[in-house]
């Protein structure tokens, strides 16, 4: 295979989308496998629908999920002098013409051919006229050989293509001198050199079209691979606005580049049973020739798993790193980072499954003051539960190194002097006392990692609590 040049082309119409974004990292992932390269080029030539807020959407989205480019990124914008040179060559080549007719006269006809019972492409009335630039105003179309071969091999697809009687002589530049979406992606894809076009499997029908540009060009296309459509739960199909598909989304929610990454490459690609990927591993298993054909579910289940086992591994540093600017949005200002945290953050990785939960769990941490969960305080911070608290000050007070071991035996202490208490009942309202609500580690975990005087601060305010009313 002659060196791998792959491309990503996204539209900046939008936020980058987990389709897109999957895109991308195959491209990524076969040029890394190939030592190629991988083309960032940003199709712009919406004018109405692009906007830079979504350009740099894509720069953040790619750079988070360590998708990285070797040229580029380009904008296709940029190019469009070179498109109608390219248009002006096929004219000038007689693979192309002008063509006057209006599209009030050519809806007219093809409404005629409908009603006929025919079938409509167009009729070729401007194709032997032989139109010069100064014809007013026209688009030009490409002149399709009546027997042009627009068959593919899709390296996902398999055989692909179309009659080239059933596309006719399309248009490749608009009345308004730009050109069309397939020639622009055609002579872009020639020019940057490009050996494979890695793409969503809605633009298999756009194909055939620009394999007869090529042909027109007197190019070898690329190997073209459409991935299959990515749908939502049950087969249905994703949409924009029911499923939190942005990467901006799911890097709010708290999940990670790594799962994010290792959820996307499974989309569509497989590799035996193996379910964790690591970016090393998909850079060296990832090939076109294990990417399915049929539709790939983007199941949210797993992909809270994988971004589990992703916390779960991360080494400590790195977790309190990432762990830190949702710490910070959840309690609306600074955060130190502290032994307690520390600590607590190990504790806290078996039990969540994204970032946003880990800091809920963590806040009562690194807030000043804690709100009771109502339900919490109402069933476990009662009258009598006082004493209890109270008891367990005392001795907590006492505690002269604040480890698991020693609150424990203060605890044991405790329950025992009222009546062989269960330890819930004990645990539940000290863990409401100092957390706020009824969920958290095990608690002298949690009172180890909170440390001795908050601890004592919190206990002292829910025996105030308790005596209330
Ligand atoms: N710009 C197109 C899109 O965002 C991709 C075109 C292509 O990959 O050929 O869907």
């Amino acid at each position: 295979m002659s060196a791998v040049r792959t491309r990503f082309a996204p539209s900046p119409t939008g936020f980058l989308h987990l389709g897109s974004a999957r895109t991308a990292l195959f491209n990524w992932a076969f040029a890394r496998h190939h030592g190629g390269r991988l083309i960032l080029r940003i199709e712009d030539t919406d004018r109405l629908r692009s906007t830079q807020e979504s350009e740099n959407a894509i720069y953040d989205g790619l750079e988070w999920l360590g998708v990285d480019w070797d040229e580029g990124p380009f904008r296709q914008s940029e190019c469009g002098d070179r498109h109608r040179e390219v248009i002006d060559s096929l004219i000038a080549r007689g693979r192309a013409y002008r063509c006057r007719c209006t599209q009030a006269e050519l809806e007219e006809r093809k409404r005629n051919t409908i009603a006929a019972g025919r079938k409509w492409t167009y009729d070729g009335r401007c194709r032997d006229e032989d139109l010069g630039p100064g014809c007013g105003p026209h688009t030009v179309r490409l002149r399709m050989p009546e027997d042009a071969d627009l068959s593919f091999h899709d390296a996902v697809f398999g055989e692909s293509g179309q009659e080239a009687s059933e596309i006719g002589d399309m248009i490749i530049r608009r009345s308004d001198g730009d050109a069309l979406f397939n020639l622009a992606v055609v002579v872009d894809d020639l020019d940057m050199g490009i050996t494979h076009v890695i793409r969503g499997a809605d633009h298999h029908p756009n194909t055939p079209f620009q394999i007869a540009i090529y042909q027109a060009l007197g190019a070898t296309p690329p190997v073209f691979a459409h991935v299959p459509l990515i749908v939502g739960a049950g087969g249905k199909k994703l949409s924009k606005r029911r499923d939190p598909v942005s990467i901006q989304n799911f890097r709010s929610e708290g999940f990670l580049p790594e799962a994010t990454c290792n959820w996307l490459i499974r989309l569509g690609w497989s590799h035996g049973d193996q379910e964790i990927f690591s970016r090393q591993e998909i850079r060296r298993l990832f090939d076109l020739d294990a990417v399915h054909r049929s539709s790939a579910q983007a199941d949210t289940a797993k992909y809270a798993w994988l971004n589990q086992h992703y916390l779960k591994a991360m080494p400590r540093e790195e977790l309190l790193h990432a762990l830190l600017p949702f710490l910070e949005r959840e309690v609306d200002g600074k955060v130190e980072l502290s032994p307690g945290l520390e600590r607590l953050v190990d504790l806290l990785r078996e039990r969540s499954k994204t970032l946003v939960e880990m800091a809920q769990q963590a806040r009562f941490l690194v807030s000043e003051g804690i709100h009771y969960d109502p339900k919490a305080a109402k069933k476990y911070l009662k009258p009598e539960t006082r004493p209890v608290l109270v008891d367990l000050h005392a001795g907590l007070t006492h505690v002269e190194e604040w480890s698991e071991a020693a609150i424990e035996t203060v605890f044991e202490r405790v329950r025992t002097a009222h009546d062989d208490l269960g330890m819930g009942k004990i645990a539940q309202p000290v863990r409401v006392a100092v957390t706020g609500g009824a969920v958290s580690p095990g608690i002298f975990e949690t009172l180890a990692a909170l440390g001795k005087e908050r601890t004592l601060q919190r206990i002292a305010a829910a025996i105030v609590f308790t005596g209330a009313d």
